[in-house]
This record gives structure tokens, sequence and C-alpha cells, in this order.
């Protein structure tokens, strides 16, 4: 169509951590990190229209997992919008609305994914012309993982997580994410992490290094090397601040999962399995303990923030 649109809808993915590596912190607090993402097809929409009162910023939220989403300045979608207008001086207004389907605080990186999908929305009902780059660019400001849900697919993150390059992951691996209810602060999982590495004496490294076994196994397309190496560095703090994530994990390496690990800084767990069937199955057996689990299956996407709709 042509004309400047009057509406833009964006999806951007959520993310798992197949490993993450973390490095000792910098003077601001932000740790090193050598971590792969991998995005997953459960997905964030932002629905961006000029609004009824030029200039005007507003945001609501349809959210559809429990948690509390701020809906005032600080959320992240409104944090694009206002930097967007800062680095470009335009004086557009919008009105977005999210539908949220991420875990809030899970680990997820939702927050980040709001982010994402509002910058390239925005991009496009401003007409900016800004390339992906420079939305990545400007998305690592807001926050580390945001420019992983502007790219997508699968990735390895170093730096704070937002220096990326893309890996070949060429096997669809499904799923199975179970969220326990209850939220887990990133800053404070890390801070956890700290504590808890200077009471074993241990010294992280200055720069991790990525695991080249998980970089190997995901070009090989082999699952059960693919689960064999997931592993987090925040599970041990992740785990001291909610011990029983280490029961769920249990059960569901009990109940069948290739693989299961804390996603992130959690408290969101991912657990590989071999195809939908499958998920089905370990998730029936593991909720038959913890009812209070919701379990969600999905698979790994190659998408990263894009346009769905444009009007
Ligand atoms: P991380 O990217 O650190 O893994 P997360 O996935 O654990 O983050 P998010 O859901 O992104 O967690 O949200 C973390 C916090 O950010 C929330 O507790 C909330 O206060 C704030 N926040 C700001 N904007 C949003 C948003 N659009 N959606 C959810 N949370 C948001």
């Amino acid at each position: 169509m042509s004309g400047a649109p009057q509406r833009v809808v964006a999806t951007a993915p959520g993310k798992i951590n197949l490993s993450l590596r973390v490095g000792a912190a910098d003077e601001r607090g932000y740790h090193a990190l050598a971590t792969v993402f991998q995005a997953v097809d459960l997905l964030e929409t932002v629905e961006a229209r000029l609004p009824q009162v030029p200039g005007a910023l507003t945001l609501t939220v349809d959210s559809r997992v429990r948690g509390d989403v701020p809906v005032d300045a600080t959320n992240l979608a409104l944090r694009a919008a206002a930097l967007l207008r800062a680095e470009t001086g335009t004086t557009q207004g919008a009105a977005l609305h999210i539908t949220k389907r991420v875990p809030v605080a899970g680990g997820m990186g939702g927050g980040s994914a709001d982010a994402a999908a509002a910058l390239v929305a925005l991009n496009r009902l401003w007409q900016l012309g800004l390339s992906d780059r420079e939305l990545m660019l400007l998305g690592a400001g807001l926050g580390a993982d945001v420019p992983f849900a502007v790219l997508g697919g699968t990735a390895l993150g170093t730096g704070n997580g937002d220096q990326l390059q893309r890996v070949p992951a060429p096997a669809p691996l499904t799923w199975l994410l179970c969220a326990p209810g209850g939220h887990l602060a990133t800053p404070e999982v890390f801070r956890a992490f700290d504590a808890l590495a200077a009471q074993a004496d241990a010294q992280p490294p200055r720069t991790p290094r990525a695991d080249q076994h998980q970089l190997a196994a995901l070009a090989a397309g082999d699952r059960e090397a693919i689960a064999r190496s997931l592993a987090n560095e925040l599970h041990e703090p992740a785990v001291h601040l909610r011990p029983d994530l280490q029961e769920i994990l249990s059960a569901l390496r009990e109940h069948g999962a290739l693989g299961a690990i804390v996603s992130g800084s959690g408290p969101t767990l991912a657990a590989l399995v071999r195809d939908a069937q499958h998920g089905e199955e370990v998730s029936a057996r593991v909720r038959e303990d913890r009812g209070d689990l919701e379990c969600t299956l999905t698979r790994s996407s190659p998408y990263g923030a894009r346009i769905v709709a444009v009007d």
C-alpha cells in the first residue's frame, strides 16, 4: 500500500539461554556474559497506531500471563518509543497496545521483546528508515536482551549479552516451558551469584568463553548432545533464592525430558523434549505433582522482531 501507515503490528520472541556463562562484574555492576540465546515462538505483540491527539504516546496492555506489568513510562515499550524520538528528533506520537504471552519477570526477556517489537513497529509507523542493525544498537541502551529480541534465531551473545553473532542451529527444537509462579528479579539473581562466588572464594573470569561443545552440537543438529550441553551459571543463585526450582527440574528430567534448565535468571524452566507429543506427556506427569505449574509447549524460532500487519 502507498502513503503513510496508520497502524503497524509487530511481534518479537521470548528467549531461552541454552548456555549462560557469567564473568566478573564491571564498575557499573554489569556482568560479562557468554551466552547462547534461542528465540522461541512464544511471542509478544505490539500494535502501534497513530494517536488521536498528535504527538501523544500512550500504552495499554492485554496480558495473557500472571504478574504485574507497568503501564507507566517505565514500561520498556514506552521507553523504546521515547528513545526513538530522542534519537531521531521526531515528535510523532503513537497509541501502543501490547499483548503479552511471555511470562513476566520469568527470565525469558518478555519486556525486552516488547521493546524490540515497539522499535520495529514505530520505525515503520513513523517512517524513520532505520536498519535492524541501528535498531539493535539503540535497543542495547534499553536492556542487554533487546538486541537479541530484534535479531531472533539462535545467536551467541557476549559483552553484556548485547554483542551478537548468529550461530547455525538447523534442527528445530521443541521446548516445554514451565512457569512455577512468582518472579525472580534479574539484578537480585546476579547479586546472589556474586555473594555465592565470594563465599566460595571463586574468581569469575573477566571474559567468559562460549561453550564450543554446545555450538558444535547445535551446528550438527544433535538433540541428545544439545540436551547434555544445556547449562546455566545462574542456576545456583536462582535455586538459592527459589529452592523449589531444583525439585521441578529433577521432576522434568525424571519424567523424560531430554534436558532441563532454569531459563536465564529464572524462575521459568525450559525442558527440551523430542516433539509436541513427548512434551505433552512430560507436562502431564510433572503436573500430577505440581498442579500449580503453568506449562506451555513451544518451538525454536528463526525470527526476531518483525512486522506482521500494516494498514
Ligand atoms: P530479563 O530480560 O532480565 O530476563 P525477564 O524476562 O526476567 O527479564 P521481564 O518480563 O522482561 O523479565 O520484566 C522484568 C521487569 O521489567 C518486570 O518486573 C517489570 O517491572 C519491568 N518491565 C518493564 N517493561 C515491561 C514490559 N513491557 N513487560 C514486562 N515487564 C516490564
